[in-house]
């Protein structure tokens, strides 16, 4: 796929398309909206009455462009649209999966790890996803970052010595003016003892408009600046993504994806890959594999553990280490993250232990003391 204007926006023209702030001006928030354009099944009139308090919908028209007409399961309108599941409640759900609040040492800042922190900037997103871990506060205007907790936030990592990788986040960061972001990324670079700079943002993803060439001016100048995204399925991987993640790769950014396993969109071997060697082409590594969050109404996306190892398994063999990504559970209760694999020894006798690879081959291979 192109990327470019189509389906119900094939009237609109190419340089308006192509404009962020037009994007971000056209978002569809209300069911009519989408009545007008992609249409609206009974269960998601329903579900979308049901969850408007508790989180909010906005799809940028690119990324509703994305959805297959006629398939109330696209992949892409499953993360973009309310579902009913998200009203099936279950004991084990959490409100803050990864105890993020309990950690959070400034405003904004949370800290789980000994050298880095997690920096809450904006609780605004192009597109709020279903599956989003920190639905208690994305999308709220209340959660919103004033600039004096910002300034604030700044002023703790740069009493911290101990901070030396700091991850800009939200919400996402992008939402921001290129002026707001400047400002932050400067002031943060300025501090002696951050070392290393990150972006969490999915705007490649669902407005990849967004990477003007001013914005990777911005870019440009902070070093190292690392950006983590998050395709999820090929139909995401337009022409028009491939573009902004190829001018970040050229303004020096390093590129990395953070693809969450969800269950009817992209919970298949196959598609993985798919996606794994198009972000390859295109600079960006595939870093992690999600298991999804025990987070409050996203249950009827996540998938048993061993599809995870299932679909690392199935990679490994069919494309080089580099987009074979580590499949990771963010432990809830702020235990961090730990990694999954699959267990390749088939038996141990003294020295000699037999392995199984990625292809179901056998290999012995020999130990030493
Ligand atoms: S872009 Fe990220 S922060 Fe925003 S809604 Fe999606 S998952 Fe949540």
């Amino acid at each position: 796929m192109t990327g470019g204007p189509h389906g119900p926006w094939s009237e609109v023209a190419p340089a308006q398309w192509e404009d962020w702030r037009w994007q971000q001006s056209r978002r569809l928030r209300r069911p009519a909206h989408f009545e007008d354009s992609v249409g609206l099944s009974e269960e998601e009139r329903a579900a979308f009455a049901a969850t408007t308090d508790a989180f909010r919908t906005s799809v940028t028209p690119y990324y509703a462009s994305l959805f297959e007409a006629g398939n109330p399961h696209c992949p892409i309108r499953m993360q973009a649209l309310p579902q009913a599941g998200e009203l099936v409640t279950h004991p084990f759900e959490l409100r803050d999966p990864l105890d993020e609040e309990a950690h959070m040492v400034a405003p904004g800042v949370t800290w789980r790890y000994p050298d880095r922190v997690l920096f809450y900037v904006t609780h605004n997103c192009p597109v709020y996803c279903r599956h989003c871990t920190r639905k208690r506060k994305v999308s709220d205007p209340g959660s919103a970052a004033a600039m004096d907790s910002i300034t604030a936030g700044i002023a703790y990592i740069a009493g911290e010595t101990a901070i030396r990788d700091v991850l800009v986040s939200g919400g996402d960061p992008l939402s921001l003016s290129d002026e707001r972001l400047a400002w932050i990324l400067g002031e943060l670079q300025n501090i002696d003892h951050v070392e290393v700079l990150r972006i969490g943002t999915r705007n490649p993803v669902t407005l990849p408009q967004r990477i003007t060439p001013e914005l990777v001016d911005v870019l440009r100048s902070v070093r190292p600046l690392y950006v983590h995204t998050h395709f999820n399925h090929p139909r995401e991987c337009t022409d028009r993504a491939a573009l902004a993640l190829n001018m970040l790769a050229d303004a020096g950014c390093v590129l990395g994806n953070q693809m969450v396993l969800l269950r009817g969109v992209n919970d298949d071997p196959e598609t993985v890959l798919t996606v794994n060697r198009w972000l390859l082409r295109h600079r960006c590594r595939p870093y992690y594999l999600f298991q999804a969050d025990m987070a409050e109404g996203i249950t009827h996306f996540r998938t048993p553990l061993s599809r995870g190892l299932e679909v690392v398994d199935y990679l490994r063999g069919r494309i080089s280490g580099m987009g074979v990504p580590h499949f990771v559970v963010d432990l809830p209760g702020g235990g961090g993250k730990i990694t999954l694999t699959p267990d390749y020894e088939v038996s141990r006798e003294g020295s000699e232990i037999t392995f199984r690879n990625g292809t179901g081959g056998r290999f012995v291979f020999h130990d030493v003391d």
